[in-house]
């Protein structure tokens, strides 16, 4: 959960997942629908997709117990070099290096490295490999997060009070923000996109989105790019048209909502749509056509929560 995410953001979350699944093999027992509905807003949804597969693996090939070894542990599904390393070191006291971005800049400024290449990634590892207190390595591993975190900010080196100020090269030289060198960020695309919420009745077309894209397993309106200048309700005609296989009648625009995702950001125009009779959906994965009370139990992007909001569903 704290992968890319703030501490003060996942507390609730991680509140809520414990009284729902106290254990492994109470999550093993559940189905994905429901495991993305607990993760619901948390976003990188590609995580609660591989905790899930390795919980069922350890359930299923590990007699339910986290495998203590790291080729093991690191085979499961989702786990990098750095969670391995974390959780072998935390949990079963192994000596090895759990090393983040905030590490790689913590030992940057200590080492006095200018240049995060992989040569000289592979120096921080070296030197972490012999520093490591064996005795104690997960509480090695934590204070130097912590001090990445809490005193060693990318833009804000805190030196003074630092526990490694004494051989810290970057701060000797004086100048420990400019270690090491960051890349420019690109400003980041912007798409436009109309989405449609398509009545039969009392009830609204929903599709889910296939496992392997992004936000996978969760569930949408029909949707697509704004790719002409013509209106964006001519454009949602032809998407549900060619896309989704169904003629529908252009209602009232319900609004626009904004949402910013890590790599692009996107507006949403979003109209009511109509059909008179259910037709059958073109080559499309899993839908459902429910109704505004059952929004409860399925996972949705949050920018389709921004669209439930303008229709206040909720209140
Ligand atoms: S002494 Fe300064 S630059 Fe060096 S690790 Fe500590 S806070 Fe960072």
């Amino acid at each position: 959960m704290l992968q890319q995410t703030q501490v003060d953001t996942v507390i609730p979350y991680y509140n809520r997942w414990l009284e729902s699944c106290p254990d492994l093999q109470c999550v093993a027992e559940k189905n994905i629908q429901e495991i993305l509905t607990l993760w619901e807003g948390l976003g990188y949804y590609s995580r609660c997709r591989n905790f899930y597969s390795a919980v069922k693996e350890v359930v299923k090939n590990h007699g339910g117990n986290v495998p203590s070894e790291w080729k093991q542990f690191r085979a499961l599904p989702g786990v990098g070099d750095y969670t391995a390393a974390a959780v072998m070191s935390i949990a079963f006291h192994k000596p090895l290096p759990a090393i983040d971005g905030n590490v790689y800049r913590v030992m940057a400024r200590v080492l006095g490295i200018k240049h995060l290449t992989p040569y000289n990634k592979n120096r921080i590892k070296n030197r972490l490999e012999k520093w490591i207190d064996t005795d104690h390595p997960g509480d090695f591993n934590q204070a130097l997060m912590d001090i990445g975190a809490r005193i060693c900010r990318p833009n804000k080196a805190n030196c003074i009070g630092c526990p490694l100020s004494d051989f810290c090269k970057a701060s000797a030289l004086g100048t420990p923000n400019q270690y090491p060198t960051r890349k420019k960020k690109k400003p980041i695309p912007h798409i436009k996109v109309v989405a449609g919420l398509v009545w039969f009745k009392d009830t609204f077309l929903i599709l889910q989105r296939p496992n392997t894209a992004m936000l996978g397993g969760l569930w949408e309106f029909p949707s697509g790019k704004i790719t002409s200048a013509s209106h964006p309700s001519k454009e949602l005609q032809s998407i549900m048209k060619n896309e989704i296989g169904l003629t529908v009648t252009i209602g009232e625009e319900i609004g626009s909502v904004h949402h910013v995702y890590s790599h692009f950001s996107m507006t949403f125009s979003v109209f009511h749509c109509f059909i008179e009779h259910k037709e059958s959906l073109q080559s499309h994965g899993p839908f459902r056509w429910i109704k505004p009370s059952e929004i409860p139990c399925y996972p949705f992007p949050k920018a389709n929560h921004k669209i439930f909001d303008l229709l206040e569903f909720s209140k």
